[in-house]
């Protein structure tokens, strides 16, 4: 449903407001083809393509058809209701070429961890399913009639990635064809000869969450028995790659407010990571604790990110905050600003 709205009627000659994935994404869903996969902003993204999805041949024309429908109606600011406040909807001279760059792989739920934060966690009954199809013909015919092109961002939902049996193929496949911009968040289980070759070839970023410094905590959070496991598969594909690769690999830790946020465990899980000889500390925080508390944080949970940021500093890693954690630090600078104002 597309409504009109003052803020984005744009004044300049050519521009409209639009997104890489209006542009040129596509995402692939468990039952479904979505435009993306962005749903953090209010009115929620996964505008839909195509329902009843499960691998059938796709009709190219018509993907596009939708996509210039959007285009019309974005020229006139009459904006996708669930496009409005998405931070990815910007005022620019987009060129409308009908091709495909941006894709998101998310066709299937099956993973050999157990997060208590998981999307599945919240609701097993839905997520029990081990079907899934296939979509390595799909993309090598996207790939071969020039729909698909390098240039943009290719990643992985999930489920497990490395879980899925055409993920070697997959990802041997856009290297061999030079693509590059390759992200998979994986459980770190099951390790993968693919993702080590791309991020030897500084092609594939990895990200894997380990959310926690010691064997308890990581089962208490993953329900699996694997930590040995994962921290030998991340000092894998550390010593399999060169300086700039070791950038390219990230053990994200997630804070969970009342498991894993001491300080003890953000020292032991960062030790790891410099042993492992990663270059990248990447810090989030629980998706449900955040939404329920995102306006009354502990002061304990900032000291926490605070002391991350001195100790990644002192090992001279790159530092990156997920935009949720941004946020809550946004809104204590916003609070206090307004405080000093009053
Ligand atoms: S504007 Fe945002 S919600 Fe809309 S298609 Fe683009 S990324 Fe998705
Ligand atoms: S690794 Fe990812 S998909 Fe698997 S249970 Fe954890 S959050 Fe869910």
């Amino acid at each position: 449903m597309f409504v009109f709205n003052e803020k984005y009627v744009s004044k300049k000659e050519g521009y409209y407001y639009s997104c890489p994935w209006i542009e040129h994404g596509l995402v692939f869903f468990e039952y479904k083809l979505a435009m993306c996969c962005n749903s953090g902003h209010e009115n929620g993204g996964n505008t839909i393509v195509r329902n009843n999805y499960t691998g059938q041949r796709i009709n190219w024309e018509r993907i596009f058809k939708v996509k210039d429908t959007y285009r019309k109606f974005h020229k006139k600011g009459k904006i996708n209701v669930n496009c409005i406040n998405c931070p990815y909807l910007t005022e620019e001279k987009w060129e409308g070429e009908k091709y495909i760059n941006n894709l998101y792989i998310s066709h299937w739920t099956q993973c050999n961890s157990k997060c208590i934060y998981c999307y599945s966690a919240q609701n097993p009954n839905e997520f029990i399913s081990d079907k899934t199809y296939n979509v390595f013909n799909t993309i090598r015919e996207m790939y071969e009639k020039n729909i698909l092109r390098p240039g943009g961002l290719i990643s992985f939902g999930g489920g497990e990635p490395t879980l899925l049996n055409e993920f070697e193929d997959l990802i041997n496949y856009f290297l061999d064809n030079y693509f590059w911009g390759i992200r998979v968040h994986t459980s770190g289980i099951k390790y993968s000869p693919a993702l080590a070759r791309a991020i030897n070839e500084i092609r594939g970023y990895v990200v894997v969450s380990v959310d926690s410094g010691s064997r308890e905590t990581f089962k208490k959070i993953k329900q699996v028995d694997a930590y040995d496991k994962v921290r030998d598969t991340i000092r894998k594909y550390a010593l399999q790659t060169n300086y700039l690769g070791r950038f390219l690999i990230s053990a994200k830790f997630i804070i969970i407010p009342g498991i894993n946020d001491t300080i003890e465990e953000i020292e032991n899980w960062m030790k790891a990571n410099y042993d492992a000889g990663l270059y990248t500390t990447v810090i989030d925080i629980e998706e449900n604790w955040y939404l329920k508390n995102r306006g009354n944080v502990p002061p304990h949970i900032f000291k926490l990110i605070e002391y991350a940021r001195k100790r990644s500093k002192q090992l001279h890693t790159n530092f990156e905050l997920y935009e949720r954690v941004q946020n809550l630090i946004n809104d204590k600078v916003a609070e206090k600003k307004n405080k000093l104002l009053k």
